[in-house]
């Protein structure tokens, strides 16, 4: 029997995994081919400190210290920059408040984004502290750390099947079976799904699918130190990426788990939105993919030991910042399960325990 069994080779499940194989036999468990194959390889790859609500921000706010260091870092300069359009005044101050920015001239906007339309934009913030998140480099650096430390992955390995009895996992997929003594729910989408096989009361997971285009403009010098570029009610975003654009219309839709792709209407909405701030001609959208961006009801993280058996842990609900808040997530969790009293502090805890949804 090994110590822990991981559902799921997302950030998540790579993140926990990699901080328990330090001290315990671990394996984790994959359904699809590939390791990272459903939300952690879509995400826009951003780290911004005021995105989320409060318990999700002191989540990023402890995870800046590891982004940026662990391993060389995986953090690199970006900004962030709002723009709001006419009429949308009073909203564009309650955003600038909320992530934190500082208000500039159109003028000083343009030297930084130099397709900045001044005909349609009136106002624009902004602030530099916010950056593009190398995620590969970062999924890499925990799943070299898990393997180094005799972890086991298992792609290809689909979890259909879940008991509980004698003190001990059962978990069973098409090929093999496991016996484990605690049992992680890291399968995003399918939290909810993995936990009902357990026997394990669901608590309400939603995802809802998000979609990006990433374009092609002419002049690929200039796109590259452009800021991130939102618009007033995370109405659209915008970031460069590999020498061209990513724009997403920050879909929300609720969906069922699958593997989400985007619907060409999304993808025509935040290449508008795009349009209607910056001067630009967009020369062709040369690839586009969708994510589900799982929440729990409260639009937390869920992460702690079940309240009716404590030997099934949940590591869930990443959302929109599964990749920004797994440093400190990942090492939460790893206290809770290990007996340790959390560096994060116990409000930050227990805000987080599924216990708050008894
Ligand atoms: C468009 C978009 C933009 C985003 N931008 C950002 C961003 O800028 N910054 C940020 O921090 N985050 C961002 N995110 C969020 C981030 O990508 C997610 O929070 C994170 O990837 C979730 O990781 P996860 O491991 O929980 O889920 P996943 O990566 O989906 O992994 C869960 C895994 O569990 C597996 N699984 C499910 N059921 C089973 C089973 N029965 N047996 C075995 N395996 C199973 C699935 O196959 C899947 O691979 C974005 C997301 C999207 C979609």
């Amino acid at each position: 029997m090994i110590d822990v069994l991981v559902i799921g080779g997302g950030i998540a499940g790579i993140s926990i995994g990699s901080r328990l194989s330090e001290t315990s036999k671990v394996i984790i468990l994959e359904a699809e081919k590939e390791l990272a194959y459903h939300a952690s390889s879509r995400s826009a790859a951003t780290f911004i400190e005021n995105y989320g609500n409060d318990v999700v921000r002191s989540l990023n706010t402890a995870s800046k210290h590891y982004l940026e260091n662990d391993n060389g870092g995986v953090l690199s300069p970006r900004g962030m920059m709002l723009v709001g359009k006419k009429g949308q005044e009073n909203h564009f101050l309650r955003d600038s408040e909320t992530f934190g920015l500082t208000e500039m001239s159109i003028h000083e906007a343009k030297k930084k984004f130099d397709i900045l339309d001044p005909e349609n934009v009136t106002k624009v913030s902004y602030r530099a502290d916010v950056f593009d998140l190398d995620t590969d480099l970062f999924f890499q650096n925990f799943l070299k750390r898990f393997k180094k430390n005799g972890g086991h992955v298992y792609t290809n390995s689909k979890v259909l099947s879940i008991s509980y009895g004698n003190n001990k996992w059962v978990v069973k997929t098409s090929k093999e079976e496991f016996e484990a003594k605690l049992l992680i729910n890291a399968s995003g989408a399918w939290v909810d799904e993995v936990a009902k096989m357990a026997g394990i009361e669901p608590l309400n997971f939603t995802p809802y699918r998000r979609s990006i285009a990433r374009i092609k403009i002419s002049d690929t010098d200039t796109v590259k130190g452009w800021p991130m570029v939102t618009g007033v009610n995370e109405e659209f975003y915008a970031k460069p990426d590999a020498g061209q654009i990513i724009v997403s219309p920050a879909d929300e839709t609720a969906t069922n788990p699958h593997d989400a792709w985007p619907t060409e209407e999304d993808l025509a909405t935040g290449i508008d939105f795009l349009s209607q701030i910056a001067e630009i001609s967009v020369d062709r959208i040369t690839s586009s993919w969708a994510g589900l961006r799982t929440f729990s009801p409260d639009k937390a993280l869920v992460i702690g030991h079940d309240k009716i058996n404590s030997e099934f842990f949940w590591f869930a609900g990443q959302g929109g910042y599964g990749f920004q808040t797994s440093a400190a997530a990942s090492e939460l969790a790893s206290e809770l399960i290990l007996g340790i009293s959390p560096c994060i502090g116990k409000d930050v805890s227990n805000s987080l325990s599924p216990s708050r949804f008894y």
